[in-house]
């Protein structure tokens, strides 16, 4: 009796047998996505392989329900690589299919024929400087070996990495391969599909998580048949099924965007090096401010550095002014006059301007004048943020919303204010002070209408608006010739964080703002707003100094044992009842400790700890860290299914977290 081998996205980790649908060959089946009944619910699997076996064992199986896919989907790459997402992520191999084939992928009842309307192609080239010419051959030549190689494309913002890309590309698609572009910022889609599109016409596909299962089903299959040639995409566009991969290019390499948080914690940047190897092809990580990570690897040789230290035509990098909000904090505007000053001057030229301030909604705190209580989330242990239009509260991690209280919780007092500021008051600011400017602010908040991205790059483009303001969304990538004028409005909000990697994101997010300035004619001028102006992430941010801040840096991690000088995972521990939470956290921790001994294993366990968020939609958080080399850590997370835990208690472990708060 021939039986199907299925696996689930459920964590247990073995497959399951099914019997093929009444009348339908099993072979048919293998490599498709099928319904199937487990348990009480209909879940999707991935029919993985058919085997044969002997005796009545079978009478007890299920049948599938419905095949899914009319093609097969699943390539002996795509197992390969499934393997080694279980086993690098501890996750299922289930759980590691679904990461690579979506299981709400839809097929489309119908398949239309596509009308291909086709775009007029620019074939306008750029003339490469020196530089880039030299990173392109670099690039190319390993392109004609067929051998996997990686490159770290360091270059200082606006020093032409895109146009490196695109004759990269180019250069791939010419012996007939194919090549994936990762994004790290859905923002930014507008610009690069304008831009890849212009240069390319249909042979571009885009991927991100606002297509529709139906569209993302079409581009899987193109991608599969190549009638696309090139994907550009965020985290998950790494997986494209191409079949002859030859260049992998990962602009703004340094964005945790990369790494998925969820189950399975991949790093689209291991996958890439992983695809690139299977396919011998070329990985291109790009960046004006690497990873520490990634640089350390290109000093020690493991990956090709190549660098371009000068903007494209000579233009100069932005003037970079910090100033001090230090005893101005009592002031009612978070804008100081030099800002003010700066913003006036570039708008009265008819230059733009972007605002960043990484923090949305009106004020962040709400707190009591008389007892100095601050209002909290009632799910979650961090305070909730005062939004304008309508009036509410709301909270950034579950959702919740509230209407702003009339009186202190704790006093009764009716003296509650709100504190603080939050892109959504910025914008009051900026319209009372500049009442002619056009405003366009771009954060979650409105990012949550799909075509406002749209809206935002095309209307900064064509000078529609006169002020970009925003949160990380604007901070990256972004060209627009016109911006003049970068601000920072807060530069500490990261640097607060108790995250080993504040301090690095405080500068790579400084350098990227910056970098959206004077990318045309004019030299573009940047202020940064900080109550640590001597801080070393703001002065070699200030000085465009990747490599003197790099030095630093490097140094406090292997002073304080963390990555890249070790590995690191983190286990969370959650509970609805906070004492569960602890008692089962301390009992795990013994537990591993045991292990790490008997087993050598040579890794320090830190914890637990409560996590930065202790309480998140009325779950307790506890986290235990785990440092040493990745290897061991993987062969102890393997024990962590065999830890008996309360009631209630869910146990999860992210490898190479990139904060562990
Ligand atoms: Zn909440
Ligand atoms: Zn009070």
């Amino acid at each position: 009796m021939i039986v199907l081998e299925v696996s689930i996205p459920v964590p247990l980790n073995k497959n399951f047998y099914y019997l093929p649908p009444e009348s339908i060959n099993p072979e048919y089946v293998v490599g498709k996505r099928v319904r199937v009944q487990f348990g009480k619910r209909t879940l999707t699997g991935y029919a993985v392989s058919s085997l044969n076996i002997e005796g009545n064992n079978s009478l007890k199986l299920k049948r599938i329900i419905e095949i899914i896919d009319k093609d097969s989907l699943i390539t002996c790459e795509t197992m390969e690589l499934a393997n080694y997402i279980s086993k690098n992520y501890v996750c299922s191999l289930g759980e590691a299919l679904a990461s690579i084939i979506s299981v709400s992928m839809k097929p489309p009842k119908r398949i239309s024929k596509v009308k291909n309307t086709p775009t007029e192609l620019v074939q306008e080239r750029h003339i490469l400087n020196i530089d880039q010419n030299k990173a392109v051959n670099l690039i190319n030549k390993s392109l004609e070996k067929n051998i996997y190689t990686s490159f770290l494309l360091h270059g200082v913002t606006a020093s032409g990495k895109t146009e490196v890309y695109i004759n990269a590309i180019e250069y791939a698609l010419k012996q007939n391969k194919t090549a994936i572009m990762l994004i790290p910022e859905i923002s930014l889609t507008p610009q690069f599909v304008y831009v890849m599109t212009k240069r390319f016409g249909l042979k571009v596909g885009v991927w991100h998580s606002g297509i529709s299962n139906i569209e993302k089903y079409k581009l899987f299959s193109k991608a599969k048949s190549i009638d696309i040639k090139i994907m550009i995409g965020a985290r998950s566009a790494i997986f494209t099924p191409f079949e002859n991969l030859g260049l992998i290019v990962i602009d703004e390499e340094h964005e945790h965007t990369y790494k998925q948080e969820q189950k399975p914690s991949y790093d689209a940047r291991e996958i890439a090096k992983w695809r690139g190897n299977y396919h011998n092809a070329v990985v291109v990580l790009g960046s004006a401010t690497p990873s520490l990570e990634s640089y350390k690897d290109a000093l020690e040789n493991k990956i090709n550095l190549i660098e371009l230290n000068e903007r494209i035509d000579g233009k100069e990098l932005p003037e970079v002014k910090v100033v001090s909000l230090k005893n101005r904090f009592f002031k009612s505007s978070l804008l100081l006059s030099e800002t003010v000053d700066a913003i006036s001057k570039a708008l009265s030229r008819k230059e733009q301007v972007i605002v960043f301030l990484n923090r949305r909604g009106y004020s962040p705190v709400i707190m009591c004048r008389k007892c100095a209580s601050v209002y909290q989330c009632p799910k979650c242990s961090i305070s909730m943020v005062f939004h304008r239009n309508p009036d509410s509260l709301k909270c950034h991690y579950c959702g919740e919303t509230k209407s702003l209280p009339v009186a202190c919780s704790a006093c009764k007092s009716r003296e509650v204010t709100v504190f603080g500021t939050g892109t959504q008051k910025v914008e009051d600011e900026l319209k009372k002070l500049f009442k002619t400017a056009r405003i366009f602010r771009l954060d979650g908040d409105t990012a949550s209408l799909k075509e406002n991205y749209e809206k935002a790059y095309n209307g900064i483009k064509n000078g529609e608006y006169d002020i970009l303001l925003g949160t990380q969304m604007i901070a990256k990538g972004f060209d627009f010739p016109r911006v003049s004028l970068a601000c920072v409005i807060d530069a500490d909000t990261s640097l607060h964080l108790p995250g080993f990697k504040s301090v690095e994101k405080t500068f790579q997010l400084i350098t990227q703002v910056a970098g959206r300035s004077g990318r045309g004619d004019i030299r573009g001028s940047v202020i940064v707003q900080t109550n640590l102006p001597n801080h070393y992430a703001i002065e070699h941010a200030k000085n465009h100094d990747f490599v003197s801040f790099y030095n630093v840096e490097i140094e406090q991690r292997k002073k304080l044992f963390y990555p890249p000088y070790c590995d690191v995972a983190k286990i969370s521990i959650r509970n609805k009842d906070e004492k569960k939470a602890a008692k089962d956290s301390e009992k795990l921790i013994s537990f591993l400790e045991e292990l790490v001994k008997s087993y050598k294993l040579g890794l320090k366990l830190l914890g637990p700890v409560s996590a930065y968020i202790s309480k998140l939609n009325n779950i307790y958080r506890k986290h235990i860290i785990i440092k040493g080399e990745r290897e061991n850590i993987l062969k102890l997370a393997i024990f962590l299914d065999n830890f008996k835990q309360s009631w209630g208690t869910l146990i999860g472990i992210e490898i190479m977290p990139t904060d562990l708060i």
